[in-house]
């Protein structure tokens, strides 16, 4: 039965970054319930990430979310562990490319005046393995390489640790609201009852928007590959590294090289698999940019990037439901935001907008932009 509480009750669909930031936010206002449909959080985008943040990144909004997290990363409250470490990031482009160098310089360097352009000697000494042929290049010295296993369970620990509710293994079904408020059914059989329900369920975004009744954003997954190889020289203090072309990048992670062709094929929300033309595409052109020597990956995944036709998040109550919250649509900046799209989005659902500090107009993320 519903019972008049003191505190409404908030309901985030989807155990990955976006619900887990936007919750452990929202838990100062609301009773709050994360329902995951894995029996594991993080176990879809959030957990096959690059795990890369970069400034001048994307768009001018998700260039400001990301200056806007960043200092969350570099300090970190309590329980949140060590969660960033120093990483730089070099673009690399062939004559012929020159113009991309140029462009993206004059895109970016106002904002970010620490970007530096580089010849070929400046790129082989930091990678000595790229091909002579790449003679024009950009560095960024303030990228950031994350740990999203230590930053989601910070999240999780700071919503548990303060009255926060998680249930896995629980997939949302169904969406009543007939009574005023909404019943919510899981394919398990049971149910809980909620003032509001948040929609961050990632690729399946639109689908929990059909099961509201509320209209989908046009929401389109593009699945994302990537691989892991050891080559045999010594790379840990190399910068990460992408084509100005846009199809490839590699970094070095630990003991391993991470590496993506920076596919982007439109999938359905699913448990996305690596296709074996992408890791053939990944290692191709691995060689043509460098003279590493390796016949194959010794790991590979995929994972989905999720965007809407504007390429923004959107975040904020539905135009069609005043109990319809949307924090989804994160694309491939879905971790490096995170810290300012939680407090956001929490302002949001509070009701609240004077506080957000963000220099970011609340309209551009806001679902009605599509009505
Ligand atoms: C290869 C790759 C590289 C990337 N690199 C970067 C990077 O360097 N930096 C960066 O910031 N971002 C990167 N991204 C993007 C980033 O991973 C995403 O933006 C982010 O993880 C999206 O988080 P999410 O919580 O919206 O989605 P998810 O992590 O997918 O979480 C959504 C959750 O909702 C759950 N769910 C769905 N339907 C239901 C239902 N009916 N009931 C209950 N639960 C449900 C799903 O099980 C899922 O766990 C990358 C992505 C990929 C694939």
């Amino acid at each position: 039965m519903h019972t008049k509480r003191s505190r409404p009750r908030l309901l985030v669909v989807g155990g990955g970054i976006a619900g887990f930031s936007l919750a452990m936010h929202a838990l100062q206002r609301f009773d709050t319930t994360i329902v995951e449909a894995e029996f594991q959080p993080g176990y879809h985008s959030t957990g096959r990430s690059a795990a890369v943040f970069h400034i001048a990144f994307e768009n001018d909004t998700v260039h400001r979310l990301s200056l806007e997290s960043e200092s969350f990363f570099l300090d970190p409250p309590k329980p949140f562990g060590t969660i960033a470490t120093s990483l730089e990031n070099m673009m690399i482009a062939k004559t012929e490319e020159q113009d991309v160098v140029d462009s993206f310089l004059d895109t970016w360097t106002g904002r970010c005046p620490w970007l530096q352009r580089l010849n070929g000697r400046d790129i082989v000494r930091r990678i000595p393995v790229i091909r002579a042929d790449f003679r024009a290049g950009v560095l960024d010295t303030r990228s950031l390489g994350l740990d999203v296993h230590t930053l989601l369970e910070g999240y999780r620990r700071s919503f548990v640790d303060r009255g926060g509710e998680i249930m896995t293994n629980r997939r949302l079904v169904e969406l009543d609201d007939s009574l005023g408020h909404w019943k919510a059914s899981f394919a398990q059989g049971d149910y809980l009852e909620v003032d509001i329900v948040a929609n961050a369920a990632g690729a399946w975004a639109d689908e929990i928007a059909n099961l509201a009744g509320v209209q989908p954003m046009g929401l389109v997954p593009r699945r994302r590959t990537g691989l892991r190889i050891q080559p045999d020289v010594d790379f840990k203090n190399w910068p990460m590294c992408y084509r100005a072309s846009g199809d490839l990048y590699f970094k070095p992670e630990g003991g391993s090289i991470m590496l993506s062709p920076a596919d982007a094929t439109e999938s359905p929300p699913c448990d996305a698999q690596p296709e074996m033309l992408d890791l053939a595409l990944a290692m191709n052109r691995l060689h043509e940019c460098t003279t590493l020597n390796i016949e194959r990956p010794h790991e590979t995944w995929a994972g989905l990037r999720s965007f809407v036709a504007d390429g923004l998040p959107v975040v904020g109550f539905a135009k069609d439901h005043a109990g319809f919250f949307w924090h989804a649509a994160f694309g491939g900046f879905g971790v490096q935001t995170s810290p300012a799209c939680g407090k956001l989005g929490a302002e949001l659902l509070n009701g609240d907008s004077s506080t957000i500090s963000m220099n970011v107009s609340k309209h551009s993320l806001s679902p009605a932009r599509f009505t």
